[in-house]
């Protein structure tokens, strides 16, 4: 093995909170972070989690930092965005939140009811704009059409050095599956990863990124 790397990961989804007792969410399991940290843990290297609500438990080996929102999660990855080598974005991360969350659990007196939603940060994006030298940047693009197109864009916009793209319209992969199926996008190229399971596509995708940390246009 070469020299341990400090791997850092954010997953599962983000809770935005109504008011004390209601939140809008998301499906993530956390799922995929998780098995990403397991095989990073495998191949020696030193992981950090940045976890929302999981549906699942994190390696024991880990440090684990504990979120619930999107705000919550910026501030934790920023802390230790500098002193990572990898960063990779496998939570599903709130778009909008809130704007003011009622202090008091709302009651159920009128028959509609709106809730202004204000965006969050874009987290991935925010770390691309600050992203040090030899520093290696992935996001995930949940797509349900035009999946390369769609995830290059992102890559671009982003200033990711990979995005794992998947199709979230299939049932059998992607959100709460234990298999998904992606495509590896860089902007020397992809890579196609068929149907296995998580854990597996796990230690796939770590070995192509740790591979373009020495040589970044090899996509074997
Ligand atoms: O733009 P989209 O939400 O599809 O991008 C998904 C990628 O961006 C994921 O890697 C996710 O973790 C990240 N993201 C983020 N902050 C947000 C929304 C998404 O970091 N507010």
């Amino acid at each position: 093995m070469t020299q341990p790397l400090k791997i850092l990961i954010s997953a599962g989804p983000t809770q935005e909170p109504i008011d004390p007792v209601r939140y809008i969410s998301n499906h993530s399991s956390g799922k995929m972070g998780v098995a990403l940290a397991k095989a990073a843990i495998k191949m020696g290297h030193k992981v950090v989690m940045v976890c929302g609500p999981l549906q699942i438990t994190p390696p024991k080996k880990a440090t684990v930092h504990q979120v619930i929102t999107a705000l919550d999660m910026r501030q934790k990855i920023k802390k230790e965005a500098s002193s990572a080598d990898v960063i990779i974005m496998a939570a599903a991360v709130a778009d909008y939140r809130i704007n003011q969350p009622a202090r008091q659990k709302l009651k159920k007196t009128k028959n509609t009811l709106t809730l202004k939603l204000i965006k969050n940060p874009d987290i991935l994006a925010e770390l691309g704009q600050i992203k040090k030298k030899n520093q290696i940047l992935v996001g995930f693009a949940a797509e349900t059409k035009n999946i390369l197109g769609y995830a290059r864009e992102k890559l671009i916009k982003k200033k990711c050095d990979w995005i794992v793209a998947n199709n979230v319209a299939r049932k059998d992969i992607g959100f709460g599956a234990d298999d998904n199926e992606v495509y590896l996008i860089s902007q020397h190229g992809y890579l196609p990863i068929h149907k296995c399971s998580k854990d597996s596509l796990a230690k796939k995708i770590l070995q192509q990124i740790l591979l373009s940390l020495k040589n970044p246009e090899k996509i074997a």
